[in-house]
């Protein structure tokens, strides 16, 4: 059983071996959260303690288990929000303690990347490319339980600006899904600014690019002119994804991997997936693209099973003394320092 709620979505799973999805009840504050334009994390807490019965509840109903058919509790206990995380470290904490079941905590990250998993297993070498609400990074992977975060974002995470552009373009959160499809009805017609693209590295930054995209909204308005919300959006996207693919290709050249995978919710996104997809065909035809399934890309438990499946596999479990950090930096479990 895995457990998710570091930001505002509640969700428990059942997951056999690390890629059998018995179950993904996902229970989303998105409503609750939209008239204040963002996650409110003390309306998340609250949520969240209110749902996370009937998750587990309907998560267990609907795989047709009993606590007796599980092998261990999983939970995200890091990055997110501490009042969010709370609840599902606590729930996960307090099952495998009454069921005397092994406790695997999981960093946020690693689900994100192995929502793949469910797609087919991860050949190693890999390289990732996590971006979210509050990530953007590149994550070498040498073999099974080794990552090193070798690119991120140096201030906002793309999924974040998605939010922030489509907030000024009058789209409610989260606005990613909506601008990426206005992004296909419009064109490139703005030439917003691709920020380090020659920067020696891997590094990302997008706040130069929510400057240049408020600016010309802010101007447009000012002189009392309305700009094509399609064009914008197309416009945006380019630049989003231009960036992305660069460095992307640019860590892939300096470390050839078998698999390059595609996780975290602006996974989802169809300009991003089609455009890395047409780059490792051109230059990495050798190099296998896994990309997180579109269901799978957004916070959910299954995608924590998954990960959490490699930890139970070398026995990376925790004692009831587990608790939320919600700065967790990019480990595979307590204590195993890279
Ligand atoms: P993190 O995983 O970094 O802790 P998070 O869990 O809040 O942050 P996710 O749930 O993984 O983030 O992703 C949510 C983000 O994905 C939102 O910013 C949302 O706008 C964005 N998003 C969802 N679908 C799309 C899409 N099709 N195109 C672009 N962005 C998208
Ligand atoms: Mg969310
Ligand atoms: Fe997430």
């Amino acid at each position: 059983m895995s457990f998710e709620s570091s930001c505002d979505e509640t969700s428990v799973a059942i997951v056999e071996n690390g890629h059998k999805i018995l179950s993904n009840v996902v229970a989303t504050q998105i409503p609750s959260h939209k008239r204040f334009g963002g996650v409110v994390p003390e309306v998340a807490s609250r949520h969240h303690i209110e749902m996370i019965t009937y998750c587990i509840r309907d998560a267990m109903k609907e795989a047709g288990v009993n606590y007796s058919d599980l092998d261990a509790v999983a939970v995200t206990y890091g990055p997110g929000l501490v009042g969010a995380l709370l609840i599902g470290v606590t729930a996960a904490k307090t099952i495998a303690w009454a069921h005397h079941l092994p406790l695997i905590p999981v960093n946020h990250l690693a689900g994100h990347i192995y929502a793949a998993r469910f797609i087919k297993p991860i050949v190693f070498p890999a390289m990732a490319l996590v971006v979210s609400g509050g990530h953007t990074e590149l994550v070498s992977m040498p073999k099974e339980g080794q990552f090193e975060i070798i690119g991120e974002t140096r201030d906002d995470a793309a999924g974040e600006v998605y939010d922030k552009v489509g907030r000024v373009m009058g789209i409610t959160y989260p606005a990613g899904p909506d601008v990426d499809k206005l992004a296909h009805e419009g064109h490139d017609t703005f030439h917003f600014p691709r920020a380090m693209e020659k920067a020696p590295n891997y590094d990302f930054s997008f706040s130069g690019l929510k400057s240049a995209f408020l600016n010309t909204v802010h101007h447009a308005h000012q002189v009392g002119k309305t700009l094509n919300k399609a064009d914008l959006s197309a416009s945006f996207q380019a630049a989003v994804v231009d960036v992305l693919v660069h460095k992307t290709r640019k860590a892939l050249k300096a470390h050839p991997v078998k698999q390059l995978i595609l996780g975290g919710g602006v996974a989802a996104n169809l300009g991003l997936r089609s455009h890395l997809k047409a780059m490792l065909a051109k230059d990495f035809p050798h190099t296998e693209f896994l990309k997180a399934p579109r269901k799978l890309c957004g916070d959910n438990a299954a995608m924590i099973g998954g990960a959490a499946y490699v930890f139970y596999k070398e026995k990376k479990f925790a004692g009831a003394d587990l608790n939320a950090d919600p700065g967790l930096e990019f480990k595979w479990a307590p204590g195993a320092e890279e």
